[in-house]
């Protein structure tokens, strides 16, 4: 079969292989981007995303849509419009097809983009599977759906090969676990289930347990442990992360890995506020099976802690969220020499690179650690560059990559936990400021309706250097990238405290916390100013006056020594 011959062909056209794709194809390079498209298997389970990956078609887009709603309704019928005098009699009715109907659209709309761009770049599109034949060839297979219009096998060949497959959700492995949908089946819903059980502790189940909640299903989230978000978005990574030249210098290594996990303080306040405006919450229950009831609901079972199986009963939907696992299993990684982990991700080191020369990988399907499609775009851009671009040290950075969890209320973290800050640097260096509080969004809201908002920043150090900074509440999510980009740089809190607040925001008490512009000077407890760097007097300035004060009286005395001596 003959080949068409590339400089790059990039596997996948998700967030990170249209990323790199693009870029590439703007160095000049002959660029062909191989994706699947929406495909769906026998039993209607999607198998391909579709242009613009899992973000556009099955992740932060269609999610955040769903969180819009389902918040703009959480913010209707608590009665925070009444207490502002603004009538609200809506009866909080979902439409839920018209909703999906729009959402659909739009993600079509962003699909139509994706495609429009990549012919713009000048990036020929192959669609189907696509499967290695040897390190730098690989076969494409049209889905059987596509066959007829997308055309026949493809052999296609290039210098370098970028994969970029990401991830699917991972199937519940219990007795009855088909019954379940994953959060793929999350956005083919066609109407609001009643009663659903979300089973998960991760942020997906999170989110996607308040959208229900928020949009009127009765809902219960089971997790194994006491809490939920007990790890974090970051998995470990088996390469150490790239040091940013800000961190390096005060020898932050462990920020730029991210939390693996939520500061303690937010997951409690997250678990106090799930449990007065959320779903209903089953702490200690691990998934033991599902059964199709009589009358056609769902039951599920769950081991709780002291090992009993329990009988949860009438639901309409069971979704299951509890990871996600890179799509390499059928990629014939092994006619290319790739590696991979026990969890069948690609192991790249801090260049993308993989076990096979000239085949790279990007993205959820590494070992990387970082799913998020901010990550992945950045490292493909930064791969072109190193590839096309002529930047041979180009390379994501990992440094204090920010987080949000978009749960209710949001959650936003960049930076260390305490708990991570402490064991880091030992306890004698870390100091906290903190502040739980009902912000002015919810001053005229019914008390049982309002919300509390949380914010702790993490210091190290005599010169308080901000490691961490974590907040939940009202707009969170929107707050965080000023204060990201603040905290890469090396801001202190002096720094932070520096910047005039912005009044009356929420934003304004991480600049304001109690203490301000002071420090104890010892366990006493009496307290001195602290300047911020630009007011700060250099040491040397006061050794400096000394020292011309001594040579003048020393010179003052000489005089009158030689005078008297005349
Ligand atoms: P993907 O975007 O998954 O793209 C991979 C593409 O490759 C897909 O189109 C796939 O069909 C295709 N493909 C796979 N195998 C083959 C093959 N053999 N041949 C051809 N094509 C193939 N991240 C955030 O930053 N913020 C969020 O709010 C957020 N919310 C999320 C919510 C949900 C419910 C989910 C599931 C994820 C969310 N994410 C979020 C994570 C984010 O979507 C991923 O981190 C990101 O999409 C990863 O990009 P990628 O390029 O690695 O892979």
């Amino acid at each position: 079969m003959p080949s068409d011959i590339y400089d790059l062909i990039v596997i996948g056209g998700g967030s990170g292989g249209s990323a790199v794709a693009r870029r590439a194809a703007g160095y000049g390079a002959k660029v062909c981007i191989i994706d699947k498209g929406a495909t769906r298997d026998a039993t209607g389970q999607r198998t391909g995303a579709g242009f613009g990956g899992t973000c556009v078609n099955v992740g932060c887009v269609p999610k955040k849509l769903m969180y819009l709603a389902s918040s703009e309704r959480e913010h209707l019928l608590a009665g925070h419009l009444s207490g502002y005098g603004v009538s609200a009699n809506a009866s909080g009715a979902v439409d839920w097809a018209a909703l999906k109907e729009r959402r659909d659209a739009y993600v079509a709309m962003l699909n139509k983009n994706y495609e429009n761009n990549w012919t713009k770049a000048g990036i020929e599109i192959a669609v189907g599977e696509a499967t290695f034949e040897g390190p730098q060839s690989v076969r494409v297979t049209p889905h059987v759906s596509q066959g007829a219009a997308r055309g026949a096998v493809r052999m296609l060949s290039a210098k370098k090969v970028v994969i970029a497959v990401g991830g699917m959700p991972t199937p519940l492995d219990v007795p009855g676990g088909e019954l379940a949908i994953s959060s793929d089946g999350f956005f083919d819903l066609p109407s609001r289930p009643k009663k659903v059980a979300v089973i998960g502790a991760g942020y997906i189940a999170v989110e996607l347990a308040g959208i229900l909640h928020g949009l009127g299903s009765e809902t219960h989230l089971f997790f194994r442990g006491p809490t939920v978000l007990q790890h974090g978005f970051v998995r470990a990574s088996p390469h150490r992360p790239t040091l940013s030249r800000a961190c390096v210098a005060t020898s932050l290594d462990s920020a730029l890995s991210g939390s693996r996990a939520q500061d303690p303080y937010i997951i409690e306040t997250l678990m106090e506020e799930l449990g007065k405006h959320g779903p209903n919450l089953h702490a200690g229950s691990t998934p033991a099976g599902l059964l199709r009831a009589s009358d056609g609901t769902i039951t599920l079972q769950v081991r709780t802690q002291s090992g009993i199986v329990e009988d949860h009963v009438g639901f309409d939907c069971v979704l299951c969220a509890i990871g996600r696992v890179a799509s390499t299993a059928a990629l014939g990684l092994e006619k290319a020499g790739v590696a991979t982990d026990e969890r069948g991700r690609i192991v790249v080191d801090a260049f993308e690179n993989t076990s096979t020369r000239n085949v790279l990988a990007i993205g959820d399907a590494t070992t990387a650690g970082f799913d998020l499609t901010p990550v992945a775009i950045a490292a493909g851009r930064r791969l072109a560059d190193r590839l096309f671009g002529g930047a041979p040290d180009a390379r994501i950075e990992y440094a204090c990559v920010a987080t949000v969890v978009f749960s209710h209320p949001p959650i936003g973290c960049v930076g260390l936990t305490e708990t991570q800050a402490r064991e880091q640097f030992g306890d004698a260096a870390i100091t906290v400021k903190k502040a739980r509080f009902t912000s002015m969004k919810y001053a005229l809201s019914p008390p049982d309706a309002k919300v509390r908002t949380a914010m702790k920043l993490v210091l190290k150090g005599a010169e308080e250097r901000v490691v961490g900074l974590h907040t939940i509440g009202p707009h969170s999510d929107e707050m965080l990238q000023g204060f990201a980009v603040a905290i890469r740089m090396g801001a202190t809190r002096a720094d932070f405290e520096a910047a005039t607040a912005i009044h009356p925001t929420i934003a304004e008490e991480l600049v304001t916390f109690g203490g301000w512009g002071q420090q104890p000077t010892g366990p006493e407890g009496a307290l001195r100013p602290v300047l911020p760097p630009h007011l700060r007097r250099p040491a040397y300035a006061g050794r400096t006056a000394q020292a011309i004060g001594a040579a003048l009286v020393v010179a003052a005395a000489a005089i009158v020594v030689v005078r008297a001596r005349r």
